[in-house]
């Protein structure tokens, strides 16, 4: 396993690699969610390359960038139990060299949701996508539906600028208590996750009201905003049931694919989660 931080380097070593290359682009503090990703590589790929970066481009201001765990010795460790090639570890000098003016932005499913909440979070997240699949020349990209609205914004990036690169989404890995596993829950405390968990109850709870026949979308966010909310630690940012291709939210009956998802915060920590629904397959 071959570690990389300098560009240069990088694409000097690439050279030496034919057949498909998987990537997986991460910001480190890894977890079982982003292991699940370069197994997927692995499976589909003849190499598989793991960046570990976290990008400042997608922190706002007063936003946790200083804060973001950067365990990478235990990071390298976890990867070494897979075949992975390379890891590409660049630092902002190389990836924003100072006057760095040139950025990548979608403008329609990133004003959204996250990107209601988070604006300048998508244009920093494409803008460094971008640069990474141009100097790691991956075949394959994995991304987890952890990110749901990231996914579908890449994989337009993707078609819409040409990139000869098959997107492969990965499902959402969990904690055994539900709780979606983020880098992030290494801020909340045992007790915290505890309470964290009632997210993935309550979206649990409107998946059970779909299946059951439910089409009225307001029923669904009432009912997931109604548990969340009678946690007190939990504050809500948003809940949406949104149209799965265009992500603006449902004010008419639920009769195509939908996307249910959620932000809340726990004290500092702001957690996502998610679920998709096809009403044809009631899945
Ligand atoms: P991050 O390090 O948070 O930028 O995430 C890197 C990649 O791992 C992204 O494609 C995420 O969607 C994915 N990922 C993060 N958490 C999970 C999870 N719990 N399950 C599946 N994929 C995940």
């Amino acid at each position: 396993m071959k570690t990389i931080s300098r560009i240069s380097q990088f694409r000097e070593w690439r050279k030496g690699i034919s057949g498909s290359v998987g990537f997986v682009p991460t910001m480190g503090a890894l977890h079982d969610g982003h292991l699940s990703l370069v197994r997927k590589s692995n499976e589909v790929c003849k190499h598989t390359v793991v960046s570990i970066y976290v990008n400042p481009q997608q922190f706002a201001a007063g936003e946790d960038l200083e804060h973001y765990p950067r365990p990478l010795e235990k990071d390298l460790d976890k990867l070494d139990c897979f075949t992975v090639d390379g890891v590409f570890l660049p630092n902002n000098d190389n990836m924003y060299p100072e006057g760095f003016s040139t950025k990548v932005y979608e403008e329609h499913l990133s004003k959204v949701l996250e990107g209601n909440s988070r604006p300048s979070f998508f244009q920093g997240v494409t803008t460094v996508v971008a640069k990474l699949f141009n100097i790691v020349q991956p075949s394959h990209a994995f991304f987890g539906e952890k990110d749901a609205q990231q996914l579908a914004i890449i994989k337009k990036m993707v078609t819409e600028l040409n990139y000869p690169i098959e997107i492969i989404s990965c499902p959402l890995i969990r904690e055994e208590n539900g709780l979606a596993m983020s880098s992030r829950n290494a801020y909340l405390s045992d007790d915290e996750k505890k309470v964290a968990a009632h997210i993935y109850l309550a979206l649990q709870e409107g998946k059970n009201q779909l299946h059951s026949g439910v089409r009225d979308p307001q029923i669904i966010r009432n009912s997931i905003s109604k548990q969340i909310s009678a946690q007190p630690l939990l504050k809500i940012d948003y809940v949406s049931v949104a149209d799965a291709n265009h992500l603006s939210e449902i004010t008419e009956s639920i009769s195509g694919d939908i996307l249910v998802s959620v932000a809340v915060f726990l004290g500092k920590t702001r957690l996502i989660d998610n679920f998709s629904y096809s009403p044809s397959s009631n899945k």
